[in-house]
């Protein structure tokens, strides 16, 4: 919808609700909640944007059923990176919200209003993937060049001659290929000099590849930027806040008979990159650290614990009633509590 559309139509709801008088209440009041003084009156631009977002959506599909036009918008938004980017060759480029590139889309961009339009709408309303624990798959899906989880702080090697090296004699693109080439088995009499004779190091050599060994080295120098929750090779991946089998199966029969459920608290991504976009992601509260619990300490767990909880409260008859409590642990224990409680919290 044209801008100018949606202002004609603000313009003929506003006429509706005040008989063509000016208005009384604030439109913004009018948009808002009937419990907040509002009339829950449609608001029309973000009725628009909520379509809008429909098509990062589509676009983001990035299994098999990735649109056909979402391909030829890769082609163009691939293209309109600024030079000042220095992203040097298309088969790094992916996709912009993978990557750490963005396309140009200021109005004297080339790239199509449509496409602009799209854009813009996934930066408002901050379309991201960033899952606060990114399963292994996932992990191995990343387009490794210019990953988003790569920690700027490091010397980042994304386009020096190793990196090409590994692009266009290697084919390497992901995160899990640069992975398996990484640590692919040396032949038996490997010796670290480029003319070494052992199969891998032949094969490589056959890409074009100058050197194999000082190619893997630096592609081992690739992945130990990746922030710590992009890593494939972190010991404490796993925690066991999951249930087991047993435990699902459980849940299934109580789903049927309508029992408890046993609360899954597990929070490790699917596999597939296309069910990992959020929007509203508040770059703030993103970490790049993988969400799992400690180390699970089976002796603290099963440690006999005593805790003291007090109370008083006021007048409870008194519409604000103040109450205060205390948790005790014991001597200097951090999780010791002492606080206020008004009214009904
Ligand atoms: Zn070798
Ligand atoms: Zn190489």
């Amino acid at each position: 919808m044209t801008e100018e559309v949606t202002t004609l139509i603000k313009r003929k709801i506003t006429k509706f609700l005040w008989d063509d008088t000016s208005s009384m209440v604030s439109a913004q009041t009018m948009l808002s909640q009937v419990t907040s003084g509002g009339m829950e009156i449609l608001d029309i631009q973000a009725r628009n944007d909520a379509i809008g977002l429909m098509k990062p959506k589509s676009y983001l599909t990035l299994d098999d059923s990735h649109p056909r036009w979402a391909k030829v918008a890769d082609i163009l938004i691939n293209k309109s990176i600024p030079k000042s980017q220095n992203i040097p060759d298309d088969i790094s480029r992916v996709n912009t919200l993978l990557q750490t590139w963005t396309p140009a889309i200021q109005n004297t961009s080339k790239l199509p209003s449509s496409l602009r339009d799209m854009l813009k709408t996934a930066m408002k309303y901050r379309v991201d993937l960033n899952p606060p624990s990114p399963s292994p798959d996932l992990r191995n899906q990343m387009p490794i060049w210019y990953h988003k989880g790569q920690d700027e702080s490091k010397h980042l090697q994304n386009n020096g001659k190793w990196a090409k090296c590994q692009r266009i004699n290697h084919e390497i693109q992901t995160v899990g290929e640069m992975y398996t080439y990484v640590n692919e088995t040396h032949g038996l009499r490997h010796f670290p000099r480029s003319n070494c004779a052992c199969q891998p190091c032949r094969r490589a050599r056959n890409k074009g590849c100058e050197n194999p060994t000082k190619c893997r080295k630096a592609a081992q120098g690739l992945l130990g930027t990746l922030h710590l929750k992009w890593k494939l090779t972190e010991l404490g991946d796993t925690d066991t806040l999951s249930l087991n089998e047993n435990e699902i199966q459980q849940n299934i029969q109580a789903r049927d008979t309508g029992s408890p459920l046993l609360f899954n608290s597990n929070i490790m991504s699917s596999s597939m990159l296309t069910d990992e976009f959020r929007v509203f992601v508040n770059p703030e509260e993103v970490s790049m650290r993988n969400a799992i619990r400690d180390d699970y300490d089976e002796q603290q767990a099963n440690e006999e614990l005593t805790v003291s909880v007090w109370g008083a409260q006021g007048d409870a008859k008194c519409e604000n009633v103040k109450a205060t409590f205390a948790i005790w642990y014991g001597e200097n224990d951090p999780r010791n509590v002492i606080s206020r409680a008004r009214g009904n919290s």
